[in-house]
């Protein structure tokens, strides 16, 4: 969308096309791996679904809600550059919004960074709520944890066996993998390493103690990336989200 005229946005409208909101973040991602991780992985990846699914790719979010310290390493890395909850809601209301406005009728919202969650979901419901009886027609798909459904031995190939949970795996294996698949020449793997925090509690403390985060910002263990694994995962992904797309939408078609 931001490489096409308006009339190309216009014509792609009254086509029935709908629109993919990629959604990530600014946020440190290892001494490997750029701030740009979680923006970059969404925006490709919407560009991968929206070729099969008519689409058109809007500008990223690329900035998310705040990194939590047992998920993403938390506020004390320098770059970490983060939204506030009420700031991120309000920018996806408002982009939805012109959306509508624009003519979009299907619109998908695709978020690659794990604290966006809920912030998605509040700011599509709150538009929806206020726009559904001006507009029977509009649809929206909300896609917060894309990667959350990958098959069993997808899961046993790639994190060999131990899986540590979403929230640990940041700028780690799964990440890792993605980006020296999509984006080697953004991955410096020779400072790709293990790393782990003394414990990873179920609660959150402020101050931001560094026993709960790592010194590297790597949470786990980011020497057992391949880009192997990365397109494997890449492309079981993007064909769940083409499959899913299609057939919600599809559906919602059938039912009006
Ligand atoms: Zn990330």
């Amino acid at each position: 969308m931001p490489e096409m005229t308006w009339m190309e946005v216009r014509d792609a409208v009254n086509a029935g096309c709908g629109v993919i909101l990629p959604i990530g973040a600014t946020e440190q991602h290892g001494p490997h791996m750029p701030l740009c991780t979680d923006a970059l992985l969404a925006g490709r990846m919407a560009l991968d679904v929206a070729k099969e699914t008519n689409m058109i790719v809007a500008p990223t979010v690329s900035y998310g809600f705040r990194s939590r310290p047992c998920t993403g390493g938390g506020q004390t890395f320098p770059g970490t550059t983060s939204l506030s909850g009420s700031t991120l809601t309000a920018i996806i209301m408002d982009v939805v919004k012109e959306f509508i406005r624009t003519g979009f009728r299907k619109i998908v919202l695709f978020n690659w960074h794990f604290e966006n969650s809920n912030f998605i979901y509040d700011a599509a419901y709150n538009v929806f709520d206020d726009r559904k009886k001006d507009y029977p027609d509009l649809k929206l798909l909300i896609i917060e944890s894309p990667f959350s459904e990958l098959k069993p031995e997808t899961m046993d190939y790639v994190f060999e066996g131990h899986f540590p949970g979403w929230g640990i795996e940041h700028a780690s294996i799964f990440e890792t993998s993605v980006m020296m698949y999509v984006a080697p020449e953004l991955v410096d793997f020779s400072k790709a390493k293990d790393d782990q925090a003394e414990y990873y509690p179920f609660y959150d403390m402020l101050p931001i103690p560094t026993r709960i985060s790592t010194e590297s910002g790597i949470l786990w263990k980011a020497s057992l990336a391949t880009k192997e694994k990365g397109e494997m995962v890449w492309k079981e992904i993007s064909q769940n989200l083409i499959e899913s797309v299609n057939m919600e939408f599809t559906r919602w078609e059938k039912e009006n």
